[in-house]
């Protein structure tokens, strides 16, 4: 026989039912269990910020989501050092992206046994441990379908425990503040606020005669970190490491690292604070961010200058290009096969580049959007979830010395597409 404890409270509109104890008349284990968010439904979206000062409060040890990026939705103690925690969706349908982060403070003298559950879904992103938030080591483990296990060691001082490597906003004004100090070309400047009033930071590089103007974006899905780190290390390497003159006298450039600053703070598996997947709203662009970027990029263009060349930094289970095919309405056609062909040997034969050509239009992709609205190319650029960290680097650092390269090498005019219709040029010729 059991008898629940149950305490509903009200706050802001949402119920949130807290489980405080569970005493079982089978057991002599206290199974303390206390659902921090709402469960998420296919209609509620559900905002862990309102929440984000709960902890799952035990005996000896205390599971805290007080900090940016925190995704923890339940926790339950199995015996005095096992716990049952599980990770449930922002709002569904969603991607299959489970992403956890939460801090573990202890006064047991032994390890802590960790089941982990993704809800609705199965585990993605192997666990990592890390001792100060910024430094993070792969732990052990193993998955049975929804479950992950692993083992905290034990630990006097907190211990954080995440998906991913924990980038968060404040993680994005660090690094503005390097980027800046390091880069004399760079003006950085706020296009806007997010849905729920977070800045959204942009970079551009731009001189007064130059026209052909290139976009970089990441972001767009919270948990994606190596697709973070590789944009990081692509900027640096444009901007700081191996800065190409001739490139910025002609290119200008705008990038926008972090698209998605609510859905990072919330520590959502992929969608925006609204509950949307940014990357399909290219195209309705009813979400703030997508409108924000958008309109930074028209307004930038104006009436005589012209985008020729897009990337968005994004990560899958293996290291990706999604390209517009050659026969898309884009110009010039060949531009991506000839980089990733002259990229290919400046790089470990370890890497494989895959390159995937297709198009979805009407989806609201970035790259469809770029392809459709100004017939140039963009590029999708995956990274793997797993792929060493080292390789994200490298591989940035020669994909950016190519790119740069390969734009350089392509007239003005390759980039206007010649419809073959009509013989004439698309309105976004300069
Ligand atoms: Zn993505």
């Amino acid at each position: 026989m059991q008898l629940p404890l149950l305490i509903q409270i009200k706050a802001k509109g949402f119920a949130v039912l807290f489980v405080c104890l569970l005493f079982s008349a089978f057991s002599t284990n206290i199974l303390a269990n206390a659902n921090l968010f709402a469960k998420a439904n296919s209609t509620q979206v559900i905002n862990p910020l309102e929440t984000k000062e709960q902890s799952c409060k035990f005996t000896n040890v205390v599971f805290k989501v007080d900090f940016e990026g925190a995704r923890l939705n339940s926790c339950e103690q199995l015996s005095q050092h096992e716990f049952m925690l599980s990770t449930d969706a922002e709002n569904r349908p969603i991607n299959p992206s489970p992403w956890y982060a939460f801090k573990v403070e202890s006064s047991l003298t032994q390890d802590i046994d960790i089941v982990l559950r993704a809800i609705e879904s199965r585990p993605r992103y192997l666990p990592k441990i890390s001792t100060d938030g910024k430094t993070w080591q792969s732990l052990p483990f193993s998955v049975s379908e929804q479950n992950m296990h692993f083992t905290i060691p034990q630990s006097k001082t907190p211990i954080w425990i995440a998906g991913q490597e924990i980038l968060d906003n404040q993680s994005y004004l660090d690094w503005k503040n390097e980027l800046l100090l390091k880069s004399e070309n760079l003006r950085h400047v706020v296009i806007g606020e997010s849905t729920q009033g977070r800045d959204i930071h942009a970079y551009i590089s731009q001189q007064q005669d130059n026209h052909e103007w290139v976009v970089i974006i990441g972001r767009q899905h919270p948990p994606e970190i190596t697709g973070a780190l590789a944009l990081k290390a692509f900027v640096e390497t444009m901007y700081i490491d191996a800065i190409n003159p001739a490139f910025f006298e002609r290119f200008n450039v705008l990038i926008v690292p972090n698209m998605n600053p609510d859905g990072v703070a919330a520590g959502n598996w992929r969608h925006s604070s609204t509950g949307v997947d940014l990357n399909r709203d290219w195209h309705k662009f009813e979400q703030i961010e997508t409108r924000l970027v958008r309109d930074k990029i028209l307004s930038l263009l104006g009436e005589y200058s012209k985008l020729v060349f897009a990337l968005d930094f994004h990560s899958t289970q293996q290291d990706i290009f999604y390209t517009m095919p050659t026969d898309y309405h884009v110009a010039p056609a060949n531009l991506v096969n000839e980089w990733l062909k002259e990229l290919k040997p400046r790089l470990a034969s370890s890497f494989v580049i895959r390159e995937r050509p297709g198009s979805s239009p009407g989806r609201g992709v970035f790259k469809q959007y770029i392809a459709d609205k100004f017939n140039v190319h963009a590029v999708t650029y995956e990274m793997g979830d797993n792929t060493n960290r080292k390789m994200i680097e490298h591989v940035a650092k020669e994909a950016a010395i190519s790119l740069m390269d390969k734009l350089l090498t392509t007239d003005s005019d390759d980039f206007v597409y010649l419809d073959d219709k009509t013989g004439g040029t698309k309105t976004n010729s300069p």
